[in-house]
């Protein structure tokens, strides 16, 4: 195993299926459910799309023998988004129809600015077709509050986050304290909708409930004083994590009641998100130069 192999293990959880499983299950022991992600983005070429459909029908059909609690996140360039719309699709509806079978759901990652239209559009077009089917949407760019006003109308299952591709200017704001700002305004969005749910019941259907993915204590807090301030339940929200971020945040929200669902990334293409990781948190690259030196 490589050096940077070796730093990448605290975020990713192996390289096969087996491994992932194995992280779910000690997930689920501590009260925590999980969204698996096959890494890899930006095939190249319609063989190599389609046998990403292949492997995440694989690993649904693993997650249900495993009886192991967790849906899974895709990323529409590993499906060919760049090589057709036509072609992702074929390929993601494969994953929606084997992900329905096992009456679990799919949630499509966004990428950078680049893709987020075609994403936006490939979603609501699955969207009419499936209904285990949710969408992430980005609070750093300056149109996340349209496309959030309007997909929430739609009835789309939302994850918000704050972002994590390096941006221009002009369509992402480049002050963190203003994507802080904007996540806690759009999290309210998400969560003044959910109080307008149909009770939930148990088993067959997948409500838009709102996740808001962030290890940030400040928001988290605010999220949940807003929640009750309206009067919505635990239960019509959810809070996401990355795997191997802010653990004890994790088991502190999941022991007072609290939905947390991780995200576990595991295959071999593992180094953008590693990449991604590292860029987000300055500490983390100190942290690597300092066990280089030290070794
Ligand atoms: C479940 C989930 C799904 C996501 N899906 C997407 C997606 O589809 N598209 C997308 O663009 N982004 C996605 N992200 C990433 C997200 O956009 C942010 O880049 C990432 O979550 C860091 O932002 P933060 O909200 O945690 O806040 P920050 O202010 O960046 O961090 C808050 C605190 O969390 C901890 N922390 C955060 N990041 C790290 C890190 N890398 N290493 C160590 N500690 C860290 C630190 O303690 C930090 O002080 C997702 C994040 C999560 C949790």
């Amino acid at each position: 195993m490589s050096l940077a192999q070796r730093m990448a293990s605290r975020f990713v959880a192996g390289e096969c299926a087996d491994d992932a499983v194995k992280a779910i299950r000690a997930l689920n022991a501590r009260r925590i459910n999980a969204t698996l992600d096959h890494l890899g983005e930006s095939v190249t070429n319609e063989a190599e799309a389609s046998r990403a459909a292949d492997d995440y029908v694989f690993v649904l059909g693993k997650i249900s023998s495993a009886s192991v609690c967790s849906n899974v996140s895709i990323k529409l360039t590993q499906f060919g988004l760049t090589l057709g719309e036509d072609v992702c699709l074929r390929n993601v509806r494969r994953v929606l129809s084997a992900a329905s079978r096992l009456n679990n759901f799919v949630r499509i990652d966004m990428e950078g600015s680049d893709y987020t239209e075609a994403t936006l559009r490939v979603f609501r077009t699955l969207h009419t077709e499936f209904d285990n089917v949710g969408v992430v949407l980005q609070a750093y760019l300056y149109r996340t509050a349209d496309d959030l006003q309007a997909l929430v109308a739609e009835g789309a299952r939302i994850r918000l986050c704050k972002g994590a591709y390096d941006e221009p200017p002009e369509k992402a704001s480049p002050k963190k304290r203003d994507v802080d700002a904007n996540f806690e305004q759009l999290a309210r969005v998400l969560l003044d909708h959910a109080r307008d749910l149909p009770p939930i019941t148990p088993g067959g259907h997948f409500p838009p409930l709102p996740a808001l993915a962030t290890h940030d204590a400040r928001l988290v807090a605010a999220a949940q004083a807003y929640a009750a301030q309206i009067g919505l339940p635990p239960e019509y929200y959810e809070f996401q994590m990355l795997h191997g971020i802010r653990r004890e945040l994790q088991d502190q929200l999941a022991a007072q009641g609290y939905g947390v669902r991780v995200y576990v990334p595991y295959g071999t293409e593992w180094y953008p998100y590693y990449m991604r990781r590292l860029a987000e948190r300055p500490a983390n690259v100190w942290f690597f130069l300092s066990y280089l030196f030290r070794r």
